[in-house]
């Protein structure tokens, strides 16, 4: 039997600029494509909510399908399955002779485990390739080594800015016309994967749909239809609309979209449109987000740890009737609890809106960090296990921040970001009938008013759950 070639698909789920694909069809082989819903992702958490819930299910079956479409026009087959990659993989090889096997690197604990589970279990005749893939500057392009990794943020932007140039593009790859394996897999349902369905929101900033090619057409729409790049760093801190926003985080947690192939349209939109603080302001986020890809590696498991990077003596507490107020949006502060509603309706919330209850679980309540991040893990469709847990360990004081102490004034926040409360009453249909900035602070309403504006705080909304800190 001939030898054969098998691409394993994770979180880079494109043709474009996919160094694995690239490798794969490069040793000019017979090349077969796994995917691989792994069931450790599709469990229950210990706080009761799925690990993975249905709105990222959703968007990684749409991802899926696409990868399979877009992959069988190259004439390779994509391979389906549901249950443990180790086995799953291991009975592909030796069923199909495979001899190599190419794939991205991951960099976070759950998934280098199962990289290093499959090594053990293979026939070590077998080559396995990983390649790293996750981040726009690679891994080997960085001016220092892991360990030396600046723990500030702006330490490692200046330092990558100076001496690091971003990769071209993997695209040039010749194309293999001979499907050599026929489809012996179906893509598996939401249901199949133990979940509900998801029903769109029509309240949603955009509807999120996988795959790359969507992603190109987000890309296109932001950049070049509405040219609403030139003005992102004006517009990046609001929460209402499709376009404040780039929104290609979920795309880039997946890899249906390359950051590099992001950056290079960055170029060209300079080149054919214009350049200016906006277009350098979404490579800088890219940044930020590479910056917690490679601290993801420097501090290992620590990421996922109550003490944090920087081995934190905070003390939290596991006040679970807080923290259920806090994860169904019932603290009695509208920004936070609209941006909660924002993220259980639809599976999305701005950056802005992360940071502020974040601060408020974590600053305001004192609840234990990590059960924040899980409940953003279940239902963020953009959810990346280095983005995520580095930004709560941030947010909570716990990771690398150059102001330990920062926290969010949502009072503050509300009039800085929702002067007119058109945010709130856009998700909390209780205060619908409060006028402008009245929305933001339902609790400060007198007697009066709230018979005035045919408001009634115990019936429309809630109290306070706590006082503020000033
Ligand atoms: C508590 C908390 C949790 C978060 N969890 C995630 C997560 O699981 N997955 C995720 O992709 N982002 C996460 N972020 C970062 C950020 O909020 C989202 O990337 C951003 O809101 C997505 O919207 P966008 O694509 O329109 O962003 P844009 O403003 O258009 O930014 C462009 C891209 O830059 C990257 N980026 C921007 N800000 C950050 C940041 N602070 N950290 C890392 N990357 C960044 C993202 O890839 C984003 O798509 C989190 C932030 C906080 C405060």
């Amino acid at each position: 039997m001939e030898n054969n070639v098998l691409v394993w698909f994770r979180n880079d789920l494109r043709l474009h600029d996919n160094e694995a694909l690239f490798n794969a069809i490069n040793t000019q082989k017979p090349v077969l494509a796994i995917y691989v819903f792994d069931e450790n992702q599709y469990k229950n958490t210990h706080l009761g909510f799925p690990k993975t819930g249905s709105f990222r299910a959703q968007f990684i079956i749409e991802s899926v399908q696409n990868l399979k479409e877009n992959l069988k026009n190259i004439g390779i087959e994509l391979l389906v399955k549901k249950g443990n990659s180790v086995e799953i993989i291991t009975n592909i090889c030796n069923e199909f002779n495979i001899t190599e096997i190419h794939y991205q690197l991951e960099n976070t604990d759950e998934e280098i485990l199962v990289e290093k589970n499959l090594l053990k279990t293979l026939n070590p005749s077998i080559l396995l390739k990983g390649i790293w893939g996750k981040t726009l500057i690679h891994i080997n392009d960085i001016p220092f080594s892991i360990n030396q990794l600046p723990e500030l943020f702006t330490n490692f932007r200046k330092k990558v800015e100076a001496q690091s140039e971003v990769k071209k593009l993997f695209s040039n790859f010749i194309i293999n016309n001979k499907l050599v394996f026929e489809n012996k897999t179906q893509i598996p349902t939401i249901g199949d994967l133990g979940l509900p369905e998801v029903t769109f929101n029509t309240k949603a900033a955009i509807q999120f749909k996988g795959g790359e090619t969507e992603a190109l057409n987000r890309l296109n729409h932001y950049f070049f239809e509405t040219k609403s790049l030139a003005t992102y760093k004006i517009t990046r801190n609001e929460m209402l609309g499709a376009n404040y926003s780039s929104k290609f985080s979920a795309w880039l947690a997946l890899g249906c979209i390359s950051p590099r192939y992001v950056y290079h349209q960055i170029k060209l939109f300079e080149n054919k449109i214009e350049a200016n603080d906006s277009t350098y302001w979404l490579f800088f986020e890219l940044l930020w987000r590479d910056y917690f890809q490679f601290i993801a590696v420097k501090h290992g498991n620590n990421l996922f740890k109550l003490n944090g990077l920087n081995n934190s003596k905070i003390t939290w507490n596991n006040n679970e009737t807080d923290f259920e107020k806090w994860k169904s949006g019932q603290t009695g502060y509208p920004l936070i609890d609209a941006n909660v509603q924002e993220l259980i309706q639809t599976g999305f919330m701005s950056n802005r809106g992360r940071q502020n209850v974040a601060s408020f679980l974590t600053k305001n309540l004192g609840v234990n960090w990590l059960w924040g991040a899980k409940w953003f893990e279940s239902l963020l469709i953009d959810y990346d296990a280095a983005s995520n847990y580095g930004n709560w360990a941030y947010q909570a004081g716990v990771g690398n921040d150059g102001r330990q102490s920062r926290y969010f004034n949502t009072e503050k926040q509300s009039l800085d970001y929702d002067s007119k409360g058109n945010y709130v009453r856009h998700w909390l249909n209780g205060l619908k009938t409060l006028p402008g900035s009245k929305a933001l602070f339902p609790y400060k309403l007198s007697v009066e008013e709230q018979t005035q504006y045919k408001f009634n705080i115990h019936e429309d909304y809630y109290e306070p759950m706590v006082d503020l800190i000033y």
